[in-house]
């Protein structure tokens, strides 16, 4: 059996994350890799912003679409699963690309 999959705190919240994911399962921050100032960095400000703007996009839809009733507190803690779902399946493309590249790494 493969060892249990490391994690490091998120630097937002602080509980413990998969170090593959790109992204808090609890909080959703955008977790960088590379050192600041890099273009690497760079790369992956970019992509933190574009999956930004992807999840506000699919949640907007999510809320339009699903007959989530408007107003209450309730449809805020609805909406705050779906993000939170939405979140899960950014993570989890990028935690399977990283598994495979580490397949073909000696
Ligand atoms: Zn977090």
């Amino acid at each position: 059996m493969a060892a249990p999959a490391k994690t490091t705190p998120c630097a937002k919240c602080g509980r413990p994350v998969a170090e593959g994911a790109k992204r808090c399962i609890y909080c959703g921050a955008f977790r960088f890799t590379s050192a600041p100032g890099t273009p690497e960095r760079e790369a992956e400000e970019k992509e933190a912003a574009e999956s930004e703007r992807k999840l506000k996009q699919q949640a907007a839809l999510y809320r339009a679409g699903m007959g989530i009733p408007k107003g209450g507190p309730k449809s805020d803690k609805n909406l705050a699963n779906i993000v939170k779902a939405i979140i899960m399946l950014f993570i989890n493309p990028f935690a399977a690309i990283k598994h495979i590249k580490a397949i073909f790494r000696p």
